[in-house]
């Protein structure tokens, strides 16, 4: 019986989301306070920050007094307070990283160098609110806090310190030229450390009252490099340097300082002990950066996929208004209606940097959310190693060795189906918090590096499109939304907090956890589940695409080039960095397509959401197929590039050269690879690895599975085209307002 395919018309998108859409998509519905804060927030962008950018406050280098309401403006509207807890002046309780990044999200709608303001003050503070004593925390947080009712002080601002003139740090945290030494040590008193460091580039240092700031050691009394916090009143030299002469993000302030000051040892973030008469850090520099940027750099991700969906609107005004001006355009009219949206090219572009933004920014806020998650498991964590006497270097390594084996363990059993696995163990491992941090913390290690390095590199690629959609007026200070200054600003946050080699190098390694590829295969049997049931997400093009990476990953981990050489080596960035590239595109559409499935479920149980769901959902999953069909080819290029291209090119006539195919009979996949179509399915899909090396899989060699896969992508790829050409659609029927509400006067 032949099946009939009949062509319904589907609803489609009314208005441009609103708040609660994005709230249920991005998991903040019942989380008043996050709301509020978000409006609060859009007040301060919108008003002042927008004014600011349209007055062209950007024209200068200099931390003028106009930008310097910024700090203000912040306090006032509860910024500044939301990295603090409750005690200390917040407002928040528990994890904040999905608080911050929703401030990201909204001050980089308007302005990026705005966000980044807002941000380098909790950036500074973060060293000492990860790894501070609880004396430097109680301290530094209440002095930065901004004044309650009644109290007449100035709040503290704060700058983060590692990075120092050339040749010293930048990518390479560990050359510091930075120092601590002794400077007197009385018997029985507190040490006195002379510190000497110069900064390049430091955020906030045209008004920072106090610096953490990172320095090795040049004192035998001394054991290691630490971070230490410095104060504008300490004895010595504080000066503030000249204003870097930026191109981007000219509403934050960024100079070139000059410490050389004298502090008490008690400023050591995290403390010290003294052994055999040695100060002993109880962090190093890099135990310290490490925790920092492992949940800073969330919000940096944020900030250029907000600009992206903050295009969108911009964009399509400026596209339907083109053309009214001539005298046969009369309202009504395709030509006055839709202007340049009656051209398919303009459409299909504008979706397109549509859906990398909502990829990006749902990416973004999984890693935000994920990480608050983790923050309480990891505290948990320090506290078992703590009482089990676990410190740091082997001890900690062979536990970690342990606990890697228990969730390994315990994914496998959750994985079995429930009569054929040892319920009880299950029920104990999922009860264990330390098999519960280190799924986080693997996925966690991943999608940090993966949001930083995929949302700012592509998404700086996808704003160029957004500037040329508006012509001429894009490259202007005119160009309504700011388009012009949001692509150049993308620059600044591919690079500043690590650029895109340092994320690449951190996923190279935390990628290859076991942990994380476990969970990593359990995601493309979620793909393909969800693709059962919602074919149009594109759900299975991405599953597809993770299969064909994963393959990849493991062929490369046992390959060799044509010379011999192992592939996967961290000396080989032509090998591990496009592979982190790939699993970025991967990522981004994951949490993209997982968005629009919640979006899906829980809309219609909002009134307001409800109205309209069928459409939203549509053109949303419409987003999530175009870009998995996008990331599919990325992914597809990429893995070609690497399994074929360390191969040396044989004479055309090898007829045992497999990667390579000079035969003119292209019918049939079976003519080309003679056995595949049988391998295919037992191997590849129950295993979805490199045949093991033991013995060849059934009917087929390596490279002829990654052929299949290939193939397989390919085909997946079916519909994506239809689903551009309804998003396209959608972008030219959508209602916008009038005009754009920013800037608010
Ligand atoms: C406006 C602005 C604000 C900033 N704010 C702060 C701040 O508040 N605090 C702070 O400490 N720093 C700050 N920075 C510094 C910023 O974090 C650094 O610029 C950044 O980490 C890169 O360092 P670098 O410029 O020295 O680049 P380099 O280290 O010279 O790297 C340049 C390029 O070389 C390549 N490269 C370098 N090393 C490797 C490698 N190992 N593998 C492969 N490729 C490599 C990469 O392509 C890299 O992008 C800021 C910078 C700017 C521009």
């Amino acid at each position: 019986m032949g099946t009939s395919v009949t062509k319904a018309k589907l609803e489609t998108l009314r208005t441009l989301p609103g708040d609660d859409v994005r709230q249920i998509m991005w998991r903040f519905a019942d989380r008043y306070d996050l709301q509020m804060l978000v409006q609060s927030t859009r007040d301060v962008a919108r008003g002042l920050v927008a004014r600011l950018v349209a007055g062209n406050a950007r024209a200068s280098h200099d931390w003028t007094p106009e930008k310097n309401e910024l700090l203000e403006a912040y306090d006032k509207a509860g910024i500044t307070a939301a990295f603090m807890e409750p005690e200390q002046g917040g407002f928040i309780a528990g994890p904040k990283n999905l608080a911050l990044a929703l401030i990201a999200y909204e001050l980089a709608w308007v302005d990026a160098g705005a966000a980044t303001g807002s941000l380098a003050g909790c950036l500074a503070l973060s060293p000492i609110h990860e790894r501070g004593t609880p004396e430097q925390r109680d301290k530094y947080m209440a002095l930065c806090a901004p004044a309650q009712t009644g109290e007449d002080r100035k709040p503290w601002r704060g700058a983060f310190c590692l990075t120092e003139p050339i040749p010293y740090v930048g990518v390479d945290t560990g050359m510091l030229a930075g120092k601590v030494r002794v400077a007197e040590w009385k018997e029985g008193e507190e040490p006195v450390l002379q510190v000497e460091k110069r900064g390049r580039f430091i955020t906030n240092m045209g008004f920072a009252n106090f610096v953490t700031a990172a320095v090795d050691t040049d004192d035998p009394r001394i054991k290691s490099s630490c971070i230490v916090i410095l104060e504008e009143g300490d004895p010595g030299t504080f000066d503030r340097g000249t204003p870097a002469r930026k191109l981007v993000h000219q509403l934050s302030s960024t100079n070139d300082p000059i410490f050389n000051l004298k502090v008490p040892a008690s400023r050591i973030v995290g403390g010290y002990t003294v052994k055999d008469g040695v100060i002993v850090p109880n962090y190093d520099h890099g135990e310290v950066i490490e925790a920092v940027f492992k949940r800073t750099r969330v919000t940096v991700a944020i900030m250029t996929s907000a600009k992206l969906l903050s295009a969108v609107e911009p964009v399509i005004r400026y596209q339907r208004g083109r053309f009214r001006g001539a005298e046969q355009t009369t309202p009504g009219t395709l030509r006055y209606e839709l202007g340049i949206q009656q051209r398919q090219d303009a459409l299909h572009r504008l979706a397109g940097l549509w859906a990398m933004g909502e990829a990006g920014v749902s990416l973004a806020l999984a890693a935000a959310r994920l990480f608050d998650e983790l923050d309480p498991k990891e505290r948990e964590k320090d506290a078992i190693f703590a009482e089990r006497g676990i410190g740091g270097g082997r001890a900690a390594m062979k536990a970690y060795k342990e606990i890697t084996k228990d969730t390994l363990e315990f994914l496998e059993l959750e994985a079995k189906p429930e009569n054929k696995r040892d319920n009880a163990r299950l029920e104990q491992l999922r009860n264990d918090p330390l098999v519960q941090f280190k799924l986080l913390e693997s996925v966690g290690n991943v999608i940090c590096p993966g949001a930083k390095l995929w949302n700012t590199g592509n998404g700086n690629v996808a704003m160029r499109e957004a500037v040329s959609l508006m012509g001429g007026y894009g490259i202007t200070e005119d160009c309504p939304g700011f388009l012009g200054y949001k692509w150049m600003d993308a620059q600044l946050e591919a690079t500043y907090e690590g650029p895109e080699a340092v994320q690449r190098r951190n996923l190279t390694v935390t990628m290859t956890d076991e942990v994380f590829l476990a969970q990593f295969k359990q995601w493309i049997a979620e793909m393909r589940d969800i693709a059962g049931r919602k074919p149009g997400t594109g759900a299975c093009t991405l599953a597809s695409a993770m299969k064909l990476w994963l393959w990849t990953y493991n062929y490369l981990q046992e390959g060799k080039d044509a010379d011999g050489k192992v592939l996967y080596h961290g000396s080989r960035q032509g090998v591990t960095f496009p592979l982190a590239d790939a699993l970025g595109w991967i990522l981004a559409a994951r949490y993209q397509i997982l968005d629009t499935i919640e979006l899906e479920a829980k809309g219609p149980e909002n009134p307001v959401v409800a109205e309209g769901i069928e459409g939203t959902v549509q053109f949303f999953t419409d987003l999530c197929h175009m870009q998995s069909a996008r990331a599919a080819g990325e992914v597809s290029r990429i893995c070609a590039d690497l399994v074929y291209g360390f191969k040396r090119h044989p004479a055309w006539d090898d007829p045992n050269f497999a990667g390579c195919f000079q035969s003119e009979d292209l019918d049939t996949l079976e003519g080309l690879i003679p056995g595949i179509a049988s391998c295919a399915a037992d191997v590849i899909e129950t295993t979805g690895a490199h045949p093991p090396k033991e013995g060849p899989c059934a009917g087929c060699s390596g490279l002829q599975e990654f052929v299949y896969l290939r193939m397989k992508l390919d085909t997946c790829l079916t519909g994506a085209m239809l689903a551009k050409d309804r998003a396209a659609e959608a972008v030219a029927k959508v209602m916008i307002p009038e005009a754009l509400d920013y800037p608010r006067q």
